[in-house]
């Protein structure tokens, strides 16, 4: 994996089914992941939630820490085994490649054993939080990660199971759905550039700018000659946030045909999911192929050194959470945030 020279941001948003923006929030597409935490865990009771940023009673207050917390990311990494595979150059998608979804298998497993994965996921939590917390304090850098898949393929649940251990003060995922108001009247980046995540942050988008090269193409919301040149504006835009300090990493969830079938299928049978389904996924079920053939493109045209695409199996939850944890962690990584240097006006200070 070649070290990128600039910090990212990993999108991956929903709401938890809110139709109105929360009353002190002024972006609607707005959520914390704690709030999208929550939202899981009553899914019978969506509700509207509310964006959380630190202040100073964030920083004065004592928290209360555990013995991992004590532990900085070198000292975790010589108690957690490393990555013994190939997993991350598999997932990526190589700049220049003939990429087709294709020819990746939804129901890839990596020989993971599912127990091992979920007590390695819990380990790279710790080690996600304790970069997320450096990250935040060194406020240089920013991490931007972009979900897409297509309806009821794992976005909400990844959100909720990798990204959810995190500290939400620092974390904000965003939901983007069909255009509506002002976002009409600008170009297709405003609004994702309204919300990319600030120095110190991550932000995670449900959704993204993809959605305007997807599902505009395969609705024929725009002719061609207007989506097709929008490859270019992303890479451009993505570069422009890379060389101002957001380091990005772009998730593809890969879930076959049967398996989204199945679980469309459990929303509509299961009174406390029904909330989560529209009549029009299945349309776009119906669009399978040609969203498909759109995604190769979007993948293929603007995956890049800097602003890579990872495709991750999405059949076996476990599998896709395992992956999406590996990333965020490598990401992370690459990012090396440290914490600032003590003011030597602290040294020796006794608090009475
Ligand atoms: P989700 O499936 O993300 O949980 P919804 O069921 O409300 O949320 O679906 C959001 C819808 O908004 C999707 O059908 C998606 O294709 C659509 N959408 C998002 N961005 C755009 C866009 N730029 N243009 C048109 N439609 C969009």
């Amino acid at each position: 994996m070649p070290d990128g020279s600039a910090p990212a941001t990993v999108i991956l948003q929903k709401s938890c089914g809110a139709t109105s923006p929360p009353s002190n929030v002024g972006n609607p597409h707005i959520a914390t992941l704690s709030a999208a935490f929550q939202c899981s865990q009553r899914s019978s009771s969506p509700g509207a939630v509310t964006a959380v940023t630190a202040g100073a009673d964030t920083v004065r207050s004592r928290p209360a820490v555990r013995p991992a917390e004590r532990l900085d990311e070198s000292s975790r990494s010589a108690t957690v085994a490393p990555m013994p595979d190939n997993v991350l150059t598999r997932l990526r998608v190589k700049p220049g490649s003939n990429f087709s979804v294709k020819r990746r298998n939804p129901d890839e497993r990596f020989g993971w054993d599912k127990d091992a994965a979920k007590a390695e996921l819990a380990q790279l939590h710790v080690r996600i939080d304790a970069l997320q917390q450096r990250l935040a304090a060194q406020r240089t850098h920013s991490l931007l990660v972009v979900l897409q898949a297509m309806d009821a393929c794992g976005k909400d649940g990844t959100i909720r199971s990798v990204f959810g251990a995190m500290n939400p003060a620092g974390v904000k995922v965003h939901s983007f759905k069909a255009p509506a108001g002002s976002e009409t009247d600008h170009d297709f980046l405003w609004r994702v550039h309204n919300v990319v995540p600030a120095r110190g942050e991550i932000a995670v988008w449900n959704r993204s700018h993809y959605e305007d090269v997807l599902v505009v193409r395969v609705k024929g919301l725009l002719p061609k000659h207007q989506w097709e040149r929008r490859y270019r504006h992303i890479r451009e835009f993505e570069r422009l946030l890379v060389d101002e300090g957001t380091r990005i990493a772009k998730i593809n969830l890969n879930v076959s045909f049967v398996e989204q079938g199945l679980r469309l299928q459990d929303r509509i049978d299961d009174p406390r999911e029904r909330w989560k389904f529209r009549i029009g996924d299945l349309d776009d079920r119906k669009l399978w192929p040609e969203y498909m053939k759109a995604y190769d493109q979007a993948i293929c045209e603007t995956s890049t050194e800097h602003s890579p695409w990872y495709v991750v199996p999405g059949n076996r939850k476990w599998v896709r959470n395992l992956a999406v944890a590996k990333i965020l962690l490598h990401e992370l990584q690459q990012l090396d945030p440290q914490l600032p240097p003590d003011d030597p006006a602290i040294a020796g200070l006794h608090v009475v």
